[in-house]
């Protein structure tokens, strides 16, 4: 992604928490007003309608108005606003977003920035991959331990397996073909954005790798074509928040370069990127599920599946073994 297109959303040294505040006060006024004003029902009705919808255009046109300043890191930029107070990263335990939480963090302690990061993880597949919740607990508290005060919370979302992709496929069709999973990790960040006040929700989802493996369908998305990059695929402007996502083209062999570069081998080791679970009859985790499952037990990698074979391939692009 090119400078010129993240220009799009330039920023100024503008404060724009403190801005947000002062438009939901202003329209709010304006709501009571009319409320206590002599139209009529109807036109009560009418008028705080329009202003509700002119509320949520004026919000985002201040989102975008007042975009990113762009940090330039091992090739690809990473937007971040310096009035910022509140972020949060998708952190699914796996390597990716541990990464850009770390590669956040640097450049927030660089810059004397006063923004804070909190996670998001979605526990998913508690049934079959009861292992999930856990390591991504055991992630954020060494990102804790790595950053500090710069790492906020953990907010914990569920997703019922019976409504992920895999299970019953895409619940909403045609145009825009929805699975359950999505939709629900999607209007939780809406939610949560709304509810902590972040300005930014950071999604570390990457490129799929070129390998011999044929990607699931659902994970299609993430074949990206580089030349045909739209700004509008990084950055979301949502009614309140931005929806970004700084590495959606670049592999797996950058995350784990990224590592080594930050000495943090340590972290990556305790990340998990392997989607085999226990309901598999095959292969080492065959019969793993959440009532053989405790916490005291490690868990090996299921060394088959997409996730570990992108991970394996990455590594060895970087001389690493762990
Ligand atoms: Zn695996």
């Amino acid at each position: 992604m090119t400078k010129q297109q993240y220009d799009t959303y330039q920023y100024f040294d503008f404060d724009i928490v403190q801005y947000q505040k002062a438009l939901h006060s202003r329209v709010n006024e304006k709501i009571d007003a009319i409320r206590k004003s002599n139209m009529s029902g109807i036109e009560k009705q009418e008028e705080i309608r329009k202003l509700t919808i002119r509320r949520k255009d004026e919000n985002r046109s201040l989102l975008k108005k007042h975009g990113f300043h762009l940090h330039f890191v091992d090739g690809i930029y990473i937007p971040l606003n310096p009035s910022w107070e509140n972020i949060a990263v998708n952190l699914s335990g796996g390597a990716d977003s541990a990464v850009l939480t770390s590669i956040l963090a640097n450049i927030i302690q660089e810059n004397n920035y006063n923004i804070t990061i909190d996670l998001i993880t979605h526990n998913r597949g508690w049934r079959n991959r009861p292992w999930q919740l856990p390591i991504s607990k055991v992630v954020y508290n060494k990102l804790k331990d790595i950053w500090g005060d710069t790492i906020g919370s953990q907010n914990t979302n569920f997703i019922p397996p019976e409504l992920e992709h895999g299970a019953i496929g895409y619940i909403v069709h045609e145009p825009k073909k929805r699975s359950g999973d999505q939709i629900i990790v999607e209007k939780y960040n809406e939610y949560i954005a709304y509810e902590k006040n972040y300005q930014a929700i950071f999604t570390a989802i990457t490129k799929n790798a070129d390998l011999d493996i044929a990607p699931e369908d659902r994970m299609l998305n993430r074949d990206v074509d580089i030349q045909k990059a739209d700004i509008h695929d990084l950055a979301i402007c949502k009614t309140h928040f931005w929806e970004l996502h700084p590495f959606k083209y670049i592999e797996k062999d950058w995350v784990i370069k990224q590592y080594k570069d930050m000495e943090l081998l340590d972290l990556l080791k305790l990340t998990r990127s392997c989607e085999g679970d226990g309901s598999s009859m095959q292969g080492p985790l065959a019969g793993k599920d959440a009532f053989w499952y405790n916490s005291d037990k490690t868990v090996e990698e299921c060394g088959l599946c997409y996730w570990c074979r992108e991970k394996q391939w990455a590594l060895k692009e970087n001389s690493i073994e762990l």
